[in-house]
């Protein structure tokens, strides 16, 4: 089953969409169909709907297949030759940084590019285009809990240990995930750990289709997870269920935690986070009275403007049971999109070049800049994050041209519409995707690119197995690849340096980019991942069996500690009030992914558009029945959505899914300090019958 291709025109392959990266089988090439590999480890040839579904996105009728240029004063597209769009863009951003400086052209990357296309981006970014202003729509998923993890550990790798050691876990507390819907082949580990004993609790202000799977459900207010931590961290201190011996050996910091959460006694967590302090103390018990706990954070705990806060808290809890190197036990993240892992490592972040190093370490860039071949003051410094980028567009000072790879944006960015004003005020707008996105829409030039199953490339998943996704069917007449994009482009610049077009020698390029970094993919090639069913890094030597389980011995600090942070509880950074009395809340459903571009398209999925779910008490406030139409209103737009009414939700929380256009409009621009993660999950709204 380790072979690329199996039955004659069968090709190994992973699912174009989620963090995942479900193991698939691709069948023929001119009609493709999905069958299971049931020897990948990970979904076991399991798939959700989405990737069973998923080849309807190949050979779409709305698939691009010319490069399209739009004419700004009547809005008509018309179609271009590929060297005219190339020739056409290289001129205008030759103009822009003429007049107005390397900076003035900024590059917007995405987590669902792969490795090779996320590597080659940013070094196009720092040496062809000589800007600082890179960064990607990763940050809006699971940056709170890389910045927490980098923190506390001293490296970031979403899940420090295989998926399916949840299966030997004694108790998996999930704060803020809905892996039963969001990725439902995950939820057979979880269902295997309850098969061996374990239990499940779920944190979340709706009773999800997780909870379902669940022994213990707790809904607490939105934006307060932070304080729920600390009155575990409470419980624990004051039971004398902290693991002594470990914290005083393999840990730093913990004496401050001791104190600041000694103020957080269950009553008073009661009183902010609506959870009962009974709840709250069998929570601490059960944690406390087992030997092997699993602590996972997803988006519903990081995408607050303490979200990098709300993940350190959460790591003290695993810290403070000892958890953290113990096999089948610790913390760990569950990383949101495609390449969500890969996507952070190799570079299109603002602060980052590759193999996870710093941009401002003078020896990260000596390094780099020698693989690149160029000398390491010519390379910019740190830029702008994903939002505080999208925010400066068009205004003095900040960046007049973008290039979009992956990303659509007007979709995905909080406070859409004011992003969407930026982009508008833009002097160029390139993007890059499959389809006439709601982003490409507004775009001067659009390119056509290729997609999963039409292209080779590496992916690494949530437990940092870097997966390969072989082509399956020639791509379309017309379509390129990014890479073929950036080396069009990088030459038509005067780029000092080439860029390959090959995705396996750009793969080996940024093996030798990372080596020695914490994220060393040195040791790993195309042919190793064929035969091992990916290999998780760091793989710093061909020899080196890659590393499935972090920590054991030894964290990634420079002492071999993990580090407690004594973080305070600070709330949402918009509070509900007598103009905007509820919480307004957004995520996903099953059948779509991110903002839709893809599963909007698929006609196999339902697509039933946004509707805002509300609790009974809510809607009879409100006079609303389900299915009428209401208007979601908060400080920054209105919205009209179908109400869903159903008692699973909290009656103070409205939840709106943010893959159509609508709900990210209202959703506040605030962000994490440490992460620039915006406030996603929580702020104040007013609902009422339409
Ligand atoms: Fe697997 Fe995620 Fe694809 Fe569903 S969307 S098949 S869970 S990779």
């Amino acid at each position: 089953g380790a072979t690329s291709r199996g039955a004659a025109g069968a090709t190994r392959t992973h699912c174009p969409y989620c963090s995942l990266q479900c193991g698939m089988t691709l069948v023929g090439q001119r009609r493709t169909t999905v069958e299971p590999w049931a020897e990948f480890p990970v979904n076991e040839g399991a798939l959700c709907r989405k990737g069973w579904s998923a080849t309807g996105l190949l050979g779409h009728r709305e698939r691009l297949t010319t490069p399209m240029v739009r004419d700004r004063s009547t809005g008509e597209w018309s179609g271009v030759t590929w060297d005219e769009a190339l020739d056409l863009v290289a001129r205008r951003l030759r103009e822009v940084q003429a007049g107005h400086g390397p900076d003035a052209v900024a590059v917007f990357g995405g987590g669902g590019l792969t490795n090779e296309k996320a590597y080659q981006l940013g070094k196009f970014a720092r040496v062809a285009l000589g800007t600082s202003q890179i960064d990607y729509n990763g940050r809006w998923c699971m940056s709170s809990a890389a910045s927490a993890s980098t923190r506390a550990f001293g490296v970031d790798r979403g899940l420090p240990f295989p998926l399916a050691d949840v299966e030997q876990a004694d108790v998996v507390v999930l704060v803020g995930s809905n892996l039963a819907e969001t990725m439902p082949p995950a939820a057979r580990h979880l269902d295997r750990a309850r098969e061996n004993g374990g239990k499940v609790v779920v944190i979340d202000p709706r009773r999800t289709a997780t909870a379902d799977r669940a022994d213990v459900v707790l809904q607490p207010v939105p934006g307060t997870d932070l304080a729920l931590a600390l009155g575990v961290l409470h419980l624990l201190v004051a039971g004398g269920h902290v693991d002594e011996a470990y914290v005083a050996a393999r840990t730093t910091g913990f004496e401050a935690v001791r104190e600041s959460a000694a103020a957080w006694w269950p009553e008073r967590v009661e009183r902010v986070t609506g959870v009962a302090a009974s709840e709250l103390r069998a929570l601490a018990d059960l944690l406390a009275d087992h030997e092997r706990v699993m602590v996972l954070t997803a988006r519903g705990a990081e995408q607050h403007a303490q979200g990098s806060d709300t993940v350190l808290a959460w790591i003290d809890v695993a810290l403070a049971l000892g958890m953290p190197g113990r096999q089948y036990a610790g913390y760990g993240c569950l990383t949101g999109q495609g390449n969500g892992q890969g996507g952070r490592e190799h570079g299109q972040k603002a602060d980052q070049l590759p193999g996870y190093r710093m941009i401002d370490d003078p020896a990260a860039r000596a390094h780099v800049a020698a693989v690149w071949g160029v000398e390491p003051d010519s390379l910019p410094g740190r830029g702008r994050s994903a939002y505080e980028l999208l925010d400066a567009l068009g205004t003095p000072g900040g960046p007049r041209a973008m290039l979009v790879h992956g990303s659509n944006i007007v979709v995905s960015a909080p406070r859409a519409t004011h992003v969407q004003e930026r982009l508008e005020a833009l002097d160029l707008l390139v993007v890059c995707d499959l389809v006439m996105s709601e982003t490409a829409a507004l775009a001067d030039v659009v390119l056509p690119v290729t997609q999963w199953a039409e292209e080779t490339g590496t992916m690494t998943n949530l437990e940092g197995r870097v997966i390969l996704r072989q082509q399956a069917r020639p791509a379309p007449e017309g379509v390129r690849s990014d890479l073929d994009v950036i080396a069009g482009l990088a030459a038509r610049l005067g780029s000092p340096i080439d860029f390959s077009t090959d995705p396996e020698e750009v793969f080996a390029e940024l093996g030798r980019a990372s080596a020695g970094g914490k994220a060393d993919y040195a040791g790993i090639t195309y042919d190793r991942i064929r035969a091992e069913h990916g290999v998780f890094w760091p793989c710093p030597s061909p020899g080196h069996p890659g590393t499935p389980r972090l920590f054991a011995d030894s964290f990634a600090t420079s002492d071999g500690r993990a580090r407690f942070h004594a973080v305070e509880h600070r709330g949402p950074a918009e509070v509900v009030d007598a103009d905007y009395p509820v919480h307004l809340t957004t995520g996903r459903v099953l059948a779509q992914y991110q903002s839709g571009a893809q599963t909007r398209r698929i006609a196999d999925l339902p697509d039933d558009g946004a509707f805002a779910e509300m609790h009974p008490l809510l809607a009879g406030r409100l006079g609303v029945a389900d299915g009428m139409p209401v208007t979601v209103r908060t400080r920054r737009g209105e919205i009209r959505v179908p109400a869903r009414v159903t008692t699973t939700i909290r009656p103070d929380t409205v939840f709106v899914p943010f893959h159509w256009l609508g709900v990210n409009r209202l959703v506040n621009d605030a962000l994490d300090p440490a992460s620039r993660m915006p406030e996603f999950k929580v702020c104040a709204a007013r609902v009422e019958a339409a």
